[in-house]
């Protein structure tokens, strides 16, 4: 018995060896949040307090125990449920759901919203719903694994252009458009490997020349940019756009994802895309949280986000070592290889700051990179220690 198993686990073993030299496999870390800190829990038993350059909770939502013993204290006591178990299309619609599709449709001017369970539930059903393997789709070279996965499952061909080239892109579509029946352009607003944007307008130039529709990912940018309604609304672009997707798992610092968009949009979707249709929906908490952050933090002013962006100019201003790649938040250092990209991260743990390499195959070969990414919870002098560390570094 003990051979047979040893000889079936064989070629994931080598998998995982394979990983291992080559300075990319991943573990999961014994991780706990500490406010704008998080400590890191080795396996021998020691413990490390680092400040947190890893997080996607832009805005350090979650850390705002005032937001959240407010809401947690309306919640409960108006009777609400903490979650629904069903999927939406048989028992799992209420009226949190219905208000916060409305209040999502209001906030981008469209018709109608449709929440999913996640962003990853949201690209992979809507790519894999819109499109058959008699169309196309242009995607951005970067654009995020869910995306991908979802334009896989439709059999669509996909078309990669260069990472925000819109020339590529325009000779891809003389090229390619007219062999196909359906087509789709697909972007992210901010990439998050990258933390550079993407000219929207451009986009909705080229999606109007070639007769396509355009979906914009801007799980990164909701909450942040755009006074919170993210990079489409802060282009000027809203109307143009086919869909806008967006999660509620970064800066809103809660969890589940939407997609806004024509009625007939939605509609379809509600019947064909799949990860809405044979999913429990969210809990409800989830659902009723989320709106809370937009109504009381995200929309209301733009405090957070001020401080937010002053924090990136500062930090970009003060590291004078290393290139920093895009201009938002998320500002990634590049540095090429996985196994020195390791080495750096090691070396900023070991000084105090939880950042981590970000390795091939996750971005492109030789292009590792240690991905920082600011967030409204830390401090000018936080920002300082971080660039002072990284200014001693030898390349
Ligand atoms: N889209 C983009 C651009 C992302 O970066 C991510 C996750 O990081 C997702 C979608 C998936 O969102 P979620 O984490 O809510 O599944």
């Amino acid at each position: 018995m003990k051979n047979s198993k040893q000889s079936l686990y064989a070629p994931y073993c080598e998998a995982l060896e394979a990983l291992n030299s080559s300075s990319s496999i991943r573990q999961i870390k014994d991780i706990e949040q500490d406010g704008k800190y998080i400590i890191l829990n080795s396996k021998n038993g020691s413990a490390k307090r680092l400040l947190n350059f890893s997080s996607n909770d832009y805005l350090g939502i979650s850390n705002d125990k005032t937001l959240r013993e407010d809401f947690l204290k309306k919640y409960i006591s108006s009777g609400n449920k903490i979650s629904n178990p069903s999927a939406r299309l048989l028992c799992g619609t209420s009226p949190v759901y219905k208000k916060m599709e409305e209040f999502l449709a209001e906030i981008f001017d469209k018709e109608r919203a449709l929440i999913f369970n996640s962003g990853y539930h949201g690209n992979v059903g809507v790519y894999s719903a819109l499109l058959d393997s008699s169309d196309v789709v242009f995607v951005d070279k970067l654009n995020h694994a869910s995306i991908i996965d979802g334009i896989r499952l439709s059999k669509a061909k996909i078309i990669p252009y260069r990472h925000l080239d819109y020339e590529d892109l325009r000779q891809k579509l003389i090229k390619y458009r007219k062999d196909y029946k359906k087509a789709i352009i697909s972007s992210e607003s901010l990439f998050s490997m990258d933390g550079d944007i993407a000219d929207i307008n451009r986009l909705a130039d080229l999606k109007e020349e070639f007769n396509t529709l355009l979906i914009i990912d801007e799980a990164h940018s909701f909450g942040v940019y755009g006074n919170g309604k993210g990079i489409c609304s802060e282009q000027n672009v809203l109307s143009r756009v086919d869909l806008i997707l967006a999660t509620f798992g970064k800066a809103i610092g809660s969890y589940g994802a939407f997609v806004v968009g024509d009625g007939v949009l939605i509609d379809y979707l509600i019947n064909f895309a799949r990860s809405f249709i044979f999913s429990t929906t969210l809990p409800e908490i989830s659902i009723a949280f989320s709106q809370y952050v937009l109504k009381k933090r995200i929309l209301a002013n733009n405090t957070l986000q001020e401080k937010l962006f002053k924090l990136n100019d500062n930090f970009r201003k003060s590291v004078k070592s290393f290139e920093i790649m895009g201009e938002s938040y998320i500002a990634p250092v590049l540095i090429g290889e996985n196994a020195s990209t390791v080495g750096f991260s090691r070396h900023l743990i070991e000084n105090g700051f939880y950042i981590l390499p970000i390795r091939y195959p996750t971005v492109a070969k030789n292009t590792a990179r240690l991905r920082i990414s600011l967030n409204a919870g830390l401090e000018t002098n936080d920002i300082q220690a971080l660039a002072d560390c990284l200014n001693s570094l030898q390349k």
